[in-house]
């Protein structure tokens, strides 16, 4: 085989996802390795080249097959230089991605912010396929967030576009964010923020519910909430309720600014399906203006955890050629 072959990596705190991609983004064998955070990150980068030369020798793929690579680091770089200025679940501070992988590869690497790839993974072969003005939000520990316009990622001045997660939900008060700040969107939607809306709702609402006879010891998770909520439990579906709002409003204030064809609700979060999907859309059609409400699109994502995979490769083969 000679046909040229794209590199997705999507780089996690806890494993590292590979895969090598057509250039049409079929998936022609994808894996995973151990991220290794010990040392500052040190052994990160040279693990994931020396696995793409394993890998590459094993499925008779020759360095000259392989046009370039693109990277997702879960945190914020900058696009241009492919420098990730501190990284701290992984251990990185200053790291030059890009100018490393370079150079230990000989090929051109492009490195993005992992909730950017995952949105292009989701535009290229995922719910927002065919579309090119397409929002992604990324519903797991966190929220991330990738806005593209025209079929591109919006980075911003300092590349903190898409920032969805760290929209303020909550004025004045709200629980306190990772990023330092109150009210984020984050603190409420992401699955913690759903399991930490629970518990509140349990310690000051008097009913039963199924989420009380939930083990103290095993924590509470936004499964059990949404689980709860499709059994038609009372106190599930006001906290349910309370998350869509917030999420709708948040959905309906980027539709507002941005009209997207479509805005992808992906991660963990999204496993709920319409239990999650329905109410959203409710609260978004409410707090829509009126062109938006009727031609922005509220879809789940469909690519789970290949998402990151797909859009590095798309990230590769778009900026490579
Ligand atoms: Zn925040």
């Amino acid at each position: 085989m000679d046909k040229k072959v794209v590199v997705g990596v999507d780089l996690g705190g806890t494993t590292t996802k590979l895969a090598f991609v057509t250039e049409e983004g079929t998936i022609l064998h994808k894996w995973e390795i151990a991220t290794d955070t010990s040392g500052a990150g040190k052994n990160i980068l040279p693990n994931i080249a020396q696995s793409i030369e394993e890998r590459a020798v094993t499925h008779n793929i020759t360095k000259k097959q392989v046009s370039s690579i693109g990277i997702g680091v879960p945190g914020p770089v900058d696009f241009e230089s492919g420098v990730v200025e501190h990284c701290i679940n992984i251990g990185w501070g200053k790291t030059h991605v890009r100018a490393y992988l370079e150079e230990r590869m000989g090929v051109s690497v492009f490195v993005d912010n992992d909730a950017n790839i995952a949105s292009l993974g989701e535009l290229w072969k995922g719910a927002g396929a065919g579309t090119k003005d397409l929002v992604c939000m990324t519903l797991g520990t966190g929220i991330g967030g990738g806005v593209i316009v025209d079929g591109k990622i919006v980075h911003g001045a300092k590349g903190a576009g898409g920032e969805i997660g760290h929209v303020t939900v909550i004025r004045k008060g709200g629980y306190v964010c990772n990023c330092g700040k109150t009210g984020c969107l984050e603190t409420i939607a992401s699955a913690t923020g759903i399991a930490r809306t629970a518990v509140a709702y349990i310690e000051k609402d008097a009913r039963e519910s199924v989420l009380k006879d939930i083990d103290r010891e095993k924590k509470l998770t936004a499964k059990d909430v949404f689980d709860a909520y499709k059994q038609g439990d009372a106190l599930a579906t006001d906290i349910v309720d309370e998350i869509a709002d917030h999420l709708g409003a948040a959905v309906a204030n980027i539709g507002n600014m941005l009209n997207p064809e479509k805005i992808v609700i992906g991660g963990g979060v999204s496993a709920a399906g319409d239990a999650l999907l329905q109410p959203v859309t409710r609260y978004f059609e409410e707090y829509a203006f009126s062109t938006v409400r009727t031609s922005t699109k509220l879809a789940l994502a469909t690519l789970g955890n290949d998402a990151g995979v797909v859009g590095g490769a798309y990230l590769a083969k778009t900026y490579g050629n």
